[in-house]
């Protein structure tokens, strides 16, 4: 049996928080399926799976290991493999997977992971799923997106250097996953079987083949595989999030100052671990202090960024020279931001990648002066609903036009005192219609319209919620309603209700990113009470600020 690989298992354990490998013991397949013997060549797998409630048969006690897998159940078993499908869905992305489909949270949470994606607004939750696809989803949500780029060939003779998810199948025949043997046949249906098999060897070393002849980590390498020690350099808490990326839970926040370890770098994302657990944050925030600390000074460390960049296309490659006839270092994803050092002939531009020195197109990089605040000279509507005659939500002694209206007022000084040049829809006990609403946003050319406002349901209905549209500015809406609700969440003590994808009049019509709040239900006693405790109209106030931030600050 293979050593016990110590960084994987660090890795595992907290990406999975399943119990304790079963170290040394491999699992014995029992009958718990009838269709599932002893002899099945995925016994072993599917019986892990099953033990770790990943898999689970039909009704009829049959696991059905030689049917096609479905995109839905795939969705289940990985999210729960991954121990995030007991989390809020968050939002409403497929016209074909209903709030009631049964894989309804599981398929919502995998999308918002980036492991499945839809087309044309449908996921096809009993469409079947390619081997390759497969090898893709499970390599990406064990091994990281940049599984893609893994060097190197493989031996199947159906799988040459170009196709597409050779880096993928490349990862899970590095890990022992996969034998690369044979064909991979990868345009075949996977079957419950294949899938499971692959899902569990991820999961498990001990279910993986192979031995000697591993290319991973070595002996030396075990236990410290820290890339370096860095220190949180943020004048807010800094999020720690469950991915590398915005649209990823806040698992908790860190003081600036705190010291952490850092494991690995995911475009701008850097994986970390420090008293709250593993996680990502931006890499902005965070300060390499053996750097700081070294005696070796040279001129990388000393050179200054003239600006910061933000990748604006899904991808842009990185070489190392100043042309498209350089070799190709790697790529930056949609959102990733880089520092620039230098302009240098053409479009090109200098920027750090990986902590090397290299080049990359500035046609994909949004630019802005390096020290700029992220919020100065935006220019932002805050719509406080309703008024006057129209008084909204009222509960247990709270009346919406009231309570959103000093918030809003609290977040326009918030705002101004950072150089945003704010607009009011209104700032009094005055009716503003709705479309009276999008038109001053419209006029402003405002740079993002948000709308704040509070909710009445059942007396059971409780916690805070934001929504986006996607009609305009989709992506940019759906992120701005998560950095709000991120904070809603956190610094009011509001439940995690939902971000979601709603047609609402002044978020549909406004053709700049644009969300709206609810802040919580005035008819849900918990919910009131929290709002009526003193200081909470700043709270909320600042935890709005701070999501408009958090959202333009890269
Ligand atoms: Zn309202």
């Amino acid at each position: 049996m293979k050593k016990a690989n110590m960084y994987m298992v660090l890795m595992f354990a907290v990406l999975l928080a399943v119990q304790p490998f079963i170290g040394g013991k491999t699992a014995e397949a029992v009958d718990r399926f009838s269709d599932v013997d002893n002899s099945h060549w995925a016994a072993d797998e599917i019986e892990y799976l099953a033990e770790e409630n990943v898999a689970d048969g039909d009704a009829s006690g049959n696991f059905r290991p030689d049917e096609p897998l479905t995109r839905a159940q795939a969705s289940v078993m990985i999210t729960s493999a991954l121990d995030q499908d007991g989390l809020y869905p968050g939002i409403a992305s497929f016209s074909d997977v209903d709030s009631d489909f049964w894989a309804y949270a599981s398929i919502e949470r995998a999308a918002q992971m980036e492991i499945f994606q839809g087309k044309n607004g449908n996921f096809n939750p009993n469409g079947s799923i390619e081997k390759a696809q497969v090898a893709a989803v499970a390599a990406r949500a064990f091994f990281g997106s940049e599984s893609k780029d893994a060097a190197g060939s493989v031996d199947f003779g159906d799988i040459d250097d170009d196709f597409w998810a050779k880096g993928y199948i490349k990862t899970l025949v590095d890990h022992n996953i996969v034998e690369d043997t044979g064909q991979f046949e990868p345009n075949e249906a996977a079957t419950r079987a294949e899938f499971s098999a692959y899902l569990a060897r991820t999961m498990n070393e001990d279910l993986r083949g192979g031995g000697d002849n591993s290319p991973e980590e070595s002996e030396e390498d075990t236990g410290s595989r820290i890339l370096y020690e860095g220190v949180v350099d943020a004048s807010t808490p800094l999020n720690v999030r469950s991915g590398p990326g915005t649209e990823n839970g806040v698992l908790y926040t860190l003081q600036d100052g705190t010291k952490v370890d850092v494991y690995e770098q995911t475009g701008s994302w850097l994986k970390i671990s420090s008293h709250g657990g593993e996680g990502y944050v931006h890499g902005n925030y965070v300060t390499n202090v053996d750097e700081v600390d070294s005696d070796q000074d040279n001129e990388d460390k000393t050179a200054e960024a003239i600006a910061d960049g933000k990748v604006n296309s899904s991808t842009l490659v990185v070489r190392d020279g100043p042309n498209a006839s350089h070799d190709s270092i790697g790529r930056l994803s949609q959102g990733d931001t880089v520092k620039i050092y230098e302009e240098t002939n053409g479009s090109w531009v200098l920027i750090k990648y990986n902590g090397d020195w290299a080049y990359t197109h500035s046609g994909y990089l949004d630019e802005k002066p390096a020290g700029e605040s992220a919020l100065s000279n935006k220019t932002i509507v805050i719509d406080a609903g309703h008024g006057d005659h129209d008084p909204g939500a009222q509960g247990n002694g709270l009346v919406e036009k009231n309570i959103v209206l000093d918030v809003a007022l609290r977040v326009q000084s918030k705002l101004e005192d950072q150089g945003v040049n704010v607009v009011m829809t209104r700032d009094d006990d005055t009716f503003v219609s709705l479309s009276g609403r999008v038109n001053i946003a419209e006029r402003a050319d405002a740079d993002s319209f948000v709308s704040i406002h509070a909710n009445a349901a059942t007396p059971s209905a409780n916690g805070a919620e934001t929504f986006y549209d996607s009609s305009y500015k989709s992506r940019e809406s759906r992120e701005l309603a998560q950095s709000i609700q991120d904070r809603l969440v956190q610094e009011t003590g509001m439940n995690y209700r939902r971000v979601a994808d709603t047609g609402f009049y002044v978020i549909r019509n406004t053709t700049m990113p644009s969300t709206l709040i609810e802040l919580g239900f005035v008819t849900n006693t918990r919910d009131a009470n929290r709002m009526k405790q003193a200081g909470y109209e700043n709270r909320a106030a600042q935890a709005v600020v701070n999501g408009i931030e958090d959202y333009y600050e890269w």
